[in-house]
């Protein structure tokens, strides 16, 4: 008799290259139903510029799927339920899945694992989604990593196993069962429709994915080191953030990759090692959320639980959030984040810092700012660098480091491009004045077009009152670094 296997595609799993799960699928089955089953109940539902790129890679992924052989079934519900209508309607025995470390998802799996048992059903969970799993790395006291450079280290010496290629081909059923539109998900926005730089800036999908890594290893890899912490350059990373969040490009073909192109083009080594680094950052983030499921709510260092970080004004965090604080790198970075769903790494340091030590902000309204604009917010690496920049997290920059906006900016963002492009009423500026408009002369400030508190904010505060004031609260707690 014929089988059938219901593979479950998850919004980590977006892709045919390199996918575990969907390997067993095609090759132990004799068809498959590949079904994504969008459940609102899940742990820490999606934010809304990922929900955008989720609809995107959703509609690629159909195609590629449909193009193999098995088009994609749509639903919307509770994922248990709507796996045992699905299971009903195709007669399948078997179950595949990509596991999602996100916290909170262990226990609903657990759940659909459990039912399937009771059902007669086989469920089968791959990883996928990283490197290592996340818990079989361990220090010699079997404990998890709280430092990264000898978590790195342990991560090497294990070497994360080969990727796998797409299956060649897929064979659906001829009792497919019925699918929702894609719009009937509802992951686009109702009414105003905020998507159109995003739209403007980004190609999500599998297709996409590769082909922006081809261009990276061209363009970009061999300058990696340095180019890196200059925000203005177009090709200065990857961008293959929002691509690893959804899974159209694994990290084990990613860091295959950049393997196979170290061992052909010696000069192009060193990049590619740091890229692959940066890689062990994510895994990292990984490893602290599996470890510490509240990552996101509780600092990780306990010392920090009380910590009299404030709640903002909301005035206030309202300029923060919409690039309108007076400090052209802050405003920058948070113009680019509201206008493409991104922001580069180095940007996202300094405006980190400003809320979470000038503003003395509590660091979880950036973070869920962050969550609902990014369009590669994730469960684990939005956390875990927030408190990483707070001073709160697993082998942070230590508190009383708080990044000067207007240096950072003269340092990487020496000639004001990166400003000019998101902040266009200080492009008449000269680089001299750019980075700190309300120092500048009142005659350079009219040449330029600029009115202080007019075309653009006067600061929002007082850079050396406020370092002192975060300074203060850290010492009053009797913390230590
Ligand atoms: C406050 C704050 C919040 C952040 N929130 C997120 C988030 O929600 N999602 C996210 O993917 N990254 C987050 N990062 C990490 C980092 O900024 C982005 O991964 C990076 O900017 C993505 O650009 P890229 O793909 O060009 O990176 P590249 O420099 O090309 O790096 C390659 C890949 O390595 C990983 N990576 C690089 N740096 C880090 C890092 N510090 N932590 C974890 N992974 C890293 C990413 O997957 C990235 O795509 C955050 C950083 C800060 C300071």
């Amino acid at each position: 008799m014929l089988t059938t296997a219901l593979y479950l595609v998850t919004a980590q799993s977006l892709r045919l290259d390199d996918n575990p799960a969907l390997a067993a699928a095609a090759r132990e089955a004799d068809h498959i139903v590949p079904a994504y089953i969008h459940d609102e109940t899940r742990p820490r539902p999606t934010g809304g510029a990922a929900k955008w790129w989720l609809h995107h890679a959703l509609a690629d992924h159909a195609r590629d799927l449909a193009r193999a052989g098995a088009p994609l079934v749509l639903r919307h519900g509770a994922l248990l339920t709507e796996v045992e209508k699905l299971v009903a309607e195709t007669g399948a025995r078997t179950l595949y899945l990509q596991h999602d470390p996100t916290p909170g998802m262990h226990a609903v799996e657990d759940a659909l694992h459990h039912w399937a048992e009771e059902n007669g059903i086989v469920c089968r969970r791959f990883g996928g989604h990283l490197l290592f799993d996340p818990v079989e790395i361990r220090t010699g006291a079997g404990k998890p990593y709280s430092v990264f450079t000898p978590f790195w280290r342990a991560c090497i010496e294990l070497g994360p196993r080969a990727p796998i290629p797409a299956p060649e081909k897929l064979s659906a059923p001829d009792n497919m069962p019925a699918t929702l539109s894609l719009d009937a998900l509802g992951l686009l926005p109702r009414g105003v429709d905020w998507t159109g730089g995003i739209a403007a800036t980004w190609e999500p999908g599998e297709t996409a994915a590769h082909k922006r890594l081809d261009h990276f290893i061209e363009a970009g890899l061999r300058g990696y080191g340095h180019d890196r912490d200059f925000p203005a350059l177009e090709d200065g990373t990857t961008t293959l953030s929002p691509y690893l969040r959804f899974g159209n490009i694994s990290p084990r073909r990613l860091f295959a990759r950049l393997a196979d192109i170290a061992a052909m083009e010696p000069a192009l080594a060193q990049g590619a090692a740091h890229v692959q680094r940066e890689l062990g950052w994510r895994e990292f983030c990984w490893h602290l959320a599996v470890a510490k499921p509240d990552l996101a709510t509780r600092p990780i260092r306990e010392d920090f639980t009380a910590f009299p970080w404030h709640e903002p004004d909301p005035a206030d965090l309202k300029r923060w959030q919409r690039g309108q604080t007076g400090f052209p790198i802050i405003d920058a970075g948070m113009r680019q984040l509201w206008q493409t769903g991104w922001m580069h790494n180095r940007v996202r340091m300094i405006v980190a810092s400003f809320l979470a030590k000038d503003m003395l902000t509590d660091w979880r309204h950036g973070e869920a700012w962050f969550w609902d604009t990014l369009v590669d917010a994730d469960a684990a690496s939005n956390p875990a660098n927030w408190q990483w920049v707070a001073g709160c997290g697993a082998d942070a920059a230590p508190f009383f480091r708080i990044f000067n906006p207007t240096l950072q900016s003269a340092k990487f963002d020496g000639t004001g491009d990166y400003i000019r492009r998101f902040v266009p009423e200080l492009a008449n500026l000269p680089d001299a004045h750019i980075h700190e408009p309300h120092t500048a002369p009142a005659g350079v400030l009219h040449a330029s077009g600029v009115a202080l508190g007019r075309t653009y904010p006067l600061p929002m505060l007082d850079r050396s009152m406020a370092r002192a004031r975060a300074l203060d609260a850290y010492q009053a707690r009797g913390t230590t670094p």
